[in-house]
């Protein structure tokens, strides 16, 4: 059956309205194909998140033409501060932003359908449509009615929940590879008083940190969360029943007075949710024929800082550079992307590395420390942020360990 808003073929069918899958679908669109983007929910929609835009998505932002407009409603921030459990603090300079997801979705959806692709929602991905081992197109399902849609390329672009993987047969790992809660406080006393990006570190926040991020109109993000071990288990499958991301948050409430000022002061707009997160290009295939998978669902967010919406555009982006390639050649497309991911890869792996400041939150008491007396050091971590710099001189061991000697 075929809803009226639905067509029963396109060149390409986006799934998940995201900063990944609106990137794809708008550089699809921006190329002449025939493409449909679908979501599971309504639009606008919230997306729980720390709202932060670090450089590299302020880079995306650009590719995609709509740097101006999210900034025009942005909050624009110019320091990550990074503070140590002794108390100690360092202030990064970057180019960064704090824009709430319901407005940056909406407004990356809206310059889709402006490139000229489609977008209904909402419409939920229940299976691909198998011609043999190929797919070629999707079950799909609106208004409670089911829907078949065939497409010469399907591309997954659903985020950390992995159903979506599973039903297309592409899921390594079920498990997150982190969790997070975060909730919005409006509080126009503390406006003057937090103006960067705060990220906390403390042994009671041990396997993550928290962070407060000013978002525009007097509010602020506020949250805690955990990656690694924690979350997956020394065996990599692990079980979610000991993560208390309440409890975190409470503790992170007890160890940051600014965080407790926060939330004493200020009204809570909303309520604390928690959502998961899958980092390091892990825990999915990448593609099979006549599907690719891109964004937080290819495992698109950094494992050390959790940020990943500047990554799910860059992969969006790319999955849509492959498929430019010819849609009609499936071993070309899926190199073109396999390749295009793999060169992504090794930063991936450093940021993983760089966790174990999150499992040790006494390295952020050196790192820290030295970062204060050396403007060198501060360039450098300044650099790993706009990512001019390569991570591996600053966030692994060795770097680490040169810190204590330069
Ligand atoms: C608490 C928290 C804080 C974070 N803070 C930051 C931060 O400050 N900065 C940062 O850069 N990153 C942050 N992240 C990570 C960031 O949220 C993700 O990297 C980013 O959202 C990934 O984008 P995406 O487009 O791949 O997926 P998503 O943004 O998750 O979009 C996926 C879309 O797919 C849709 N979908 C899912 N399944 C289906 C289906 N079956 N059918 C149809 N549609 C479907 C969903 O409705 C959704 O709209 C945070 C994450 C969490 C959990």
């Amino acid at each position: 059956m075929l809803s009226p808003a639905l067509p029963e073929s396109c060149d390409v069918l986006v799934v998940g309205a995201g900063p990944a899958g609106s990137a794809c679908a708008s550089k699809l669109a921006g190329a002449g194909l025939d493409v449909l983007l679908v979501d599971a929910q309504a639009f606008p929609r919230d997306k729980v998140c720390g709202d932060g835009l670090i450089p590299d998505a302020h880079a995306a932002l650009r590719g995609l033409g709509v740097y101006d407009e999210v900034m025009a409603l942005a909050r624009h921030v110019a320091h990550v501060r990074c503070v140590a459990p002794r108390g100690g603090a360092v202030s990064v300079p970057g180019t960064l932003a704090v824009l709430p997801r319901r407005q940056l979705d909406d407004l990356l959806c809206r310059a889709e359908r402006r490139a000229g692709a489609r977008f209904e929602a909402p419409v939920r991905f229940e299976a691909p449509l198998l011609d043999g081992e190929r797919v070629v197109g999707a079950r799909l399902k609106a208004g409670g009615a089911a829907h078949e849609v065939r497409a010469r390329w399907v591309v997954l672009a659903t985020g950390a929940v992995p159903q979506a993987l599973i039903n297309a047969g592409l899921c390594e790992r079920r498990t997150p590879s982190g969790v997070a809660l975060r909730g919005y406080v409006k509080n126009a006393a503390m406006v003057g008083h937090i103006d960067q990006l705060e990220l906390v570190w403390h042994p009671r926040l041990k396997g993550g940190y928290g962070w407060i991020f000013p978002a525009p109109d007097g509010v602020f993000n506020i949250g805690t969360g955990l990656t690694g071990s924690h979350v997956t288990g020394r065996d990599g499958r692990g079980s979610m029943q000991d993560v208390n991301l309440r409890r975190m948050f409470d503790a992170f409430c007890d160890v940051y007075a600014p965080a407790r000022e926060l939330m004493a002061g200020g009204t809570l707009v909303g309520e604390l949710k928690g959502a998961p997160l899958r980092c390091s290009l892990l825990g999915a295939r990448w593609s099979r024929p006549g599907m690719l998978v891109t964004g937080e669902a290819a495992g698109s967010t950094y494992a050390f800082s959790g940020e990943g919406i500047g990554k799910a555009m860059e992969t969006g982006i790319l999955a849509a550079e492959a498929l430019r390639q010819g849609l009609d050649d499936d071993a070309g497309v899926r190199a073109h992307y396999d390749t295009a991911l793999r060169a992504l890869a090794p930063r991936f792996a450093l940021y993983e590395k760089a966790a174990h400041v999150n499992e040790r939150p006494w390295l952020a008491d050196l790192v820290i420390w030295r970062a204060r007396k050396s403007p060198r050091i501060l360039r450098r971590m300044s650099g790993v942020l706009e990512e001019t710099q390569n991570p591996g001189r600053l966030l692994s061991w060795r770097g680490i360990g040169k810190l204590m000697f330069e």
